[in-house]
């Protein structure tokens, strides 16, 4: 006969979500106070619907997710189901009446937890989350009367800044206990299939270190080296002035937390230009009032904030779109971001923009091509930063880009890569035009062609769409809708 086993009040399982990481980890801390862990991971492809993980974060996450489990000392169990089927069976079979978890604002996930919530209670298993992943949770910020803010500036600036302070990071456990199934059998990483067959995924994730202690790494070594000059420099996709932390946040690798009492220290000790470090704590401001919108919007990656843009007759040019996302529109400065965004899984913040203006105010494509193309592509994939980066970019988010904002791919070159370093990274086959023509090359000469060694339309394409021609097509159709 098998042993009955008895309840365990001390051990309880761990549910690692989008917080890959050990240190100032709330969840992990009270479980590990509580007593022994069984560290679990769910990949969740059945309550995702359409919001499943796209390729580049899947190969980000099984590298994230092996360093984890060296940090777990191989203790880490994965499953590849519904978490609500997987943690009953564990709880029921293991008699575990115990679950840790940090809370992701994902409007699927919040569903899929209040469930899981619900039904564990039921059955007697306690269930306990924390905030891991925001500096300030969406209802701990709003207007004096109630309603949540739509706007950035009094958001950041006269809502959190003036709400109780993110909190203090605290230390990884000392020593974790562990506790081994003894009727269920978990999977290995494998099980999980997050790795595509074909080749990219050997390209970009050589750009990258991935885990906590290279999340901690490019930090410092951004606050020695590049963090002075943010301001200014954050423009240019060239300059090493960005930190791109952006998919160690996401993962959870780091906590905002501990970047932002870092940078927020540096700012109280004098050692950097306060404009650099003020604005970066802004941009980190953006993060959270995205995830902010999209917890009072939940309908953000789909519907236009503004319903007027509803009525918007967008094209539906295929070809123009392969283009786009090929990076062979035949204007270099968009087919630099979209390759960089190919080659490397990430995109400088000013390319997406301008990228993201060409699709929606040139080629007049839904927003929403953009968000899904970037959904797969990005690293830092993120379902609140990015449907709110694209809502702004079409002009019918919250706090919007206004619709006759139309970002002009040949000036915005000449300004921020004005030493063209950056498209000629990307586009070996234009590297050879002076700057004078790097951003418009069917301007230049015939001679300075043959010299460059580009034949147009052959070499490197011509331009799919006239910019002026485009723009002005843009305009009216903006126009016709009323929009102001
Ligand atoms: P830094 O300049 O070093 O900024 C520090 C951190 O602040 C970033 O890591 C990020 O967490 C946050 N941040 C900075 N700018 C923004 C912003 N505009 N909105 C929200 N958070 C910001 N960011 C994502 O993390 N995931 C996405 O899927 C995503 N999609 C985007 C789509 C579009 C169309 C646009 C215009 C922007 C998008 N962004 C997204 C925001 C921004 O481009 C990236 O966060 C930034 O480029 C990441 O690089 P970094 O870490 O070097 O940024």
């Amino acid at each position: 006969m098998e042993k009955e086993i008895k309840l365990d009040k001390n051990v309880s399982i761990y549910w690692i979500r989008q917080d890959l990481r050990l240190y100032d980890n709330p969840a992990l801390k009270a479980a590990v106070n509580n007593g022994a862990i069984v560290p679990i991971y769910i990949l969740d492809d059945i309550n995702s619907g359409e919001h499943k993980l796209g390729s580049a974060s899947r190969i980000w996450l099984y590298h994230s997710l092996e360093k984890l489990n060296k940090q777990f000392k191989n203790k880490l169990h994965f499953f590849n189901a519904d978490p609500l089927q997987v943690i009953s069976e564990i709880c029921e079979s293991e008699k575990i009446n115990k679950v840790y978890w940090n809370r992701v604002y994902e409007p699927w996930c919040i569903q899929r937890d209040k469930k899981i919530k619900e039904i564990l209670n039921l059955k007697g298993i306690e269930t306990n989350s924390f905030n891991g992943s925001l500096l300030w949770e969406p209802w701990e910020v709003l207007k004096n009367d109630g309603t949540p803010y739509r706007v950035f500036t009094p958001y950041y600036r006269r809502g959190c800044l003036n709400a109780v302070e993110p909190r203090i990071p605290t230390k990884a456990p000392q020593k974790i206990q562990y506790y081994d199934l003894q009727k269920i059998k978990s999977s290995d990483i494998e099980s999980l299939n997050l790795l595509p067959t074909h080749n990219w995924k050997n390209k970009i994730i050589k750009k990258w270190n991935v885990g906590e202690k290279a999340a901690e790494q490019r930090l410092e070594e951004f606050i020695s080296f590049e963090l002075n000059g943010y301001k200014e420099g954050r423009n240019f996709p060239n300059k090493k002035n960005v930190s791109r932390l952006s998919p160690h946040l996401h993962w959870g690798e780091i906590s905002p937390n501990t970047i932002w009492h870092k940078i927020s220290n540096l700012q109280h000790l004098e050692i950097n230009n306060f404009e650099d470090t003020d604005t970066f704590l802004s941009e980190m401001g953006w993060r959270e009032f995205s995830h902010y919108l999209l917890f009072y919007f939940p309908d953000l990656p789909r519907k236009n904030l503004q319903k007027k843009f509803d009525n918007f007759s967008w094209d539906n040019n295929s070809l123009f779109l392969k283009a786009w996302k090929s990076g062979l529109t035949g204007y270099p400065i968009i087919d630099a971001g979209m390759r960089e965004l190919w080659s490397t899984g990430y995109m400088h913040n000013r390319l997406r923009m301008i990228v993201g203006s060409f699709l929606v105010k040139n080629l007049l494509l839904h927003w929403h091509e953009g968000e899904k193309w970037f959904w797969d592509c990005l690293v830092d994939a993120d379902l609140a930063s990015n449907s709110a980066g694209w809502q702004w970019i079409a002009g019918c988010g919250a706090d919007a880009a206004p619709y006759f904002r139309i970002f002009n791919p040949i000036t915005q070159g000449l300004r921020f890569d004005p030493n063209g370093d950056y498209t000629r990274r990307y586009i070996p086959e234009i590297s050879m035009l002076p700057n004078k023509f790097l951003f418009n090359p069917w301007d230049a000469p015939n001679e300075v062609l043959k010299e460059s060694n580009i034949k147009l339309g052959e070499t490197y394409p011509k331009p799919i769409v006239d910019i002026k021609i485009s723009r002005a097509k843009a305009l009216s159709t903006f126009a016709k809708l009323k929009i102001s």
